[in-house]
C-alpha cells in the first residue's frame, strides 16, 4: 500500500465531500483480492454509487475551463503534482516512491520543465534573479501609505541589491 500526504487544502476538501456520509460499510465496490473494504469512496455519483472513469474526467475537464486550463484526464494532476513538488524542493527518490513510478527516469517524464523550476535551477547555480514589478505603481497599489514604492526607485524591473 502507497499512502501519499495530503496539503491542509486537500483535507478540507475530503472532509467536506465525506461529510453526513456513513464510512462504516466501507466502498460498496468488490476488490480483487476479495477482502472487506473499510474505505469510503471520496468520488460517487448522486446515487453514491462510484463515478465512472468518464464522469470524472468530465468534472476535471469542466474544473479546468473555470481557470483556462486544458484538462483532458487525472494524468495532469499527476504532472501537477509531481511538477509542484519537484519545484517545491522535495526529495526526488521520496516524490518516485509516492508517485508509485519504478524508477526516476518514470518519474522524470511527469515532472515538466517550468519557469519556475528553470529559476530554482540557476538559484541553486547561485545567479541572482532579477525581480519583476506585477502590477502598477502609485495608488492603484492601495491606500497604505507603507505599500508605496521608494522615492528614489527606478522605473522597470528592481534587481536583487548583492
Ligand atoms: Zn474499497
Amino acid at each position: 500500500m502507497r499512502t501519499v500526504p495530503m496539503t491542509t487544502r486537500a483535507c478540507e476538501i475530503y472532509d467536506r465531500r465525506i461529510a453526513g456520509r456513513s464510512l462504516k460499510p466501507g466502498c460498496g465496490c468488490e476488490h480483487y483480492d476479495g477482502k472487506t473494504c473499510g474505505s469510503v469512496l471520496l468520488f460517487v455519483n448522486v446515487d453514491g454509487r462510484p463515478t465512472t472513469p468518464a464522469g470524472l474526467r468530465r468534472h476535471m475537464q469542466r474544473a479546468g475551463e473555470k481557470v483556462d486550463l486544458d484538462v483532458t484526464g487525472g494524468y495532469e494532476l499527476r504532472h501537477g503534482y509531481a511538477t509542484r513538488a519537484v519545484e517545491g524542493g522535495a526529495d526526488v527518490l521520496l516524490v518516485q516512491r509516492k508517485m508509485g513510478h519504478a524508477d526516476l527516469e518514470e518519474l522524470a517524464g511527469y515532472v515538466q520543465e517550468t519557469e519556475a523550476s528553470n529559476a530554482q535551477l540557476l538559484a541553486a547555480l547561485g545567479e541572482q534573479q532579477s525581480l519583476k514589478a506585477v502590477g502598477s505603481r502609485g495608488t492603484t497599489r492601495g491606500t497604505d501609505l507603507g505599500n508605496q514604492p521608494l522615492p528614489d526607485a527606478a522605473e522597470g524591473d528592481v534587481t536583487n541589491a548583492g
